[in-house]
């Protein structure tokens, strides 16, 4: 479903994404883990398209993320192209960002009205259904400051959802929360790798939610992934030096 081939990503001098291969088929959970400023980060920006790659080409469902074939060659997408490739790609971070303005159930509507074209009573039956499924239905009308973090980041993962992505991204969505209700969001995504089997890709530094719910995690260390594999073992048995400093530093 996504494939980064051969990418790299540098700010001046400093190489953040070093000739990254990588791929997360449909239907799978991968996490990525890794020190601070290994680039986990820049690796779901660069899918938002919020940041350009150097080099490499990116696929999402088998489409390149940033090019558009032309004439037979790949030519740098026009923008119709690439607002097409971005609502393809749902994302949740650490700050919630809601529209202060709006309540949770305007919040879900905006974009499948305003970006897919749907009609208000279509986005509202969608939008109830997956206030729902967060558990916040009864909260529907309430705004963003109304509610506590947790119900906040649910809104927030309901919202990013509605708008059917291909594929969901997680950057570290329990960082900013309470202790409390890291909980209540936490089950949210479980639900969505259990029942939904959605393709999702989350950067975490929870280690035991990484451990408990992905199909896969991948260990970066200065861009790469230095070591990848299904939970039980690389948390259980690492291979590599750098992976095992790791993870008994945060043990
Ligand atoms: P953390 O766990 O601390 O969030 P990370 O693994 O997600 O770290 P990134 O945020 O991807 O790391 O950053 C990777 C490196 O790129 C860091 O050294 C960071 O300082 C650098 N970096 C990120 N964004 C920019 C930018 N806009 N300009 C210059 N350097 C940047």
């Amino acid at each position: 479903m996504v494939r980064f081939m051969n990418v790299s990503k540098s700010y001046g001098a400093l190489t953040v994404i070093n000739n990254l291969n990588f791929e997360v088929a449909e239907g799978e959970m991968v996490s990525i883990i890794g020190p601070s400023g290994s680039g986990k980060t820049t690796v779901l920006r660069i899918l938002m398209t919020l940041e350009a790659i150097n080099e490499g080409v990116i696929y999402v469902d088998g489409k390149p993320l940033t090019h558009m074939p032309k004439g037979g060659k790949l030519v740098p997408a026009n923008e119709k192209y690439l607002r097409g490739m971005r609502s393809s790609i749902g994302m949740c971070f650490q700050h919630f960002n809601l529209f202060p303005h709006m309540t949770a159930l305007q919040n879900c509507m905006e974009g499948p009205v305003q970006v897919l074209g749907l009609s208000k009573s279509e986005a509202r039956v969608r939008a109830e259904e997956l206030l729902t499924m967060v558990g916040l239905i009864d909260k529907k009308d309430e705004h963003p400051s109304r509610l506590s973090g947790g119900q906040q980041q649910r809104v927030a993962i309901a919202r990013a959802l509605a708008m059917r992505p291909k594929v969901m991204l997680f950057d570290e969505v329990t960082s900013a929360l309470d202790p409390e209700v890291i909980g209540e969001v936490t089950n949210v995504i479980r639900k969505l790798v259990q029942e939904y089997r959605l393709t999702m890709l989350m950067v975490t530094h929870q280690m035991g939610f990484a451990r408990d719910i992905s199909d896969r995690v991948c260990f970066f260390y200065g861009g790469k992934i230095e070591e990848q594999g299904p939970p039980q073992e690389l948390f259980t048995r690492p291979q590599r030096e750098r992976t095992k400093q790791f993870l008994s530093a945060i043990k």
